[in-house]
């Protein structure tokens, strides 16, 4: 499958959250739609040097049925922020949604979070598979649309994002492909 950007994500949380099984869930599910533009390199790691540790998206999970993996949020919020690109998509997953019955955190309370911190939010199950695919497209899109309103530039350093292929780099990037017009100034 060809792609044209790469981002790196960072799925991050307490031990047990479910953060190995919702990257199992994704990748063995990997039934992006045709119209996704952009392969999903995955990548678990909770630290990282040099350029490549560069993030361009954040998934932070906690379990509903766990008041503990909320408390310990900001702390992870923290960590992400400071391993990531300035432009960093943030989606908090409030996983195990399957285990209603038990849970510690209402939707709303974790929803008013996701608001005052600027934060996207989903509830997951990586039991069921339900939003899992969700969480990691609506970052892609998130980061798309932040390409095509230039708040983000792919070709900045340490943007975290790479082009898929060179081809398509020319024929997304006609503006920079084009050779400067007689208006415009050339320097
Ligand atoms: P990690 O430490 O964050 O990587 O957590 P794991 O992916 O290893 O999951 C920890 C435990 O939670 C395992 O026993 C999983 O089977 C279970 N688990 C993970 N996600 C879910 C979920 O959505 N629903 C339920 N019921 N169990 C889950
Ligand atoms: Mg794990």
């Amino acid at each position: 499958m060809s792609a044209d950007f790469l981002f790196k994500f960072l799925v991050i949380g307490n031990a047990g959250t479910g953060k190995s099984c919702l990257l199992h869930q994704f990748i063995e599910r990997k039934s992006l739609d045709s119209a996704a533009l952009a392969t999903l390199q995955v990548s678990t790691v909770a630290g990282g040097h040099g350029p490549d540790s560069v993030v361009e998206a954040s998934l932070p999970v906690t379990e509903s049925p766990s008041r503990e993996t909320y408390n310990a949020l900001t702390n992870w919020l923290t960590d992400a922020r400071m391993l990531a690109s300035q432009n960093i998509v943030i989606i908090l997953c409030g996983n195990k949604k399957d285990l209603d019955a038990e849970r510690e955190v209402t939707f709303l309370e974790a929803s008013r979070f996701a608001q005052e911190n600027e934060l996207m939010f989903l509830e997951t199950s990586a039991l069921t598979g339900e939003n899992v695919e969700e969480a990691f497209v609506q970052c892609a899109r998130k980061i798309l649309n932040k390409i095509e309103s230039g708040e983000l530039d792919p070709e900045r350093m340490g943007s975290g994002i790479q082009y898929g292929d060179a081809a398509l780099r020319q024929l997304r990037s006609p503006r920079r492909a084009q050779a400067p017009s007689a208006q415009e100034c050339g320097c």
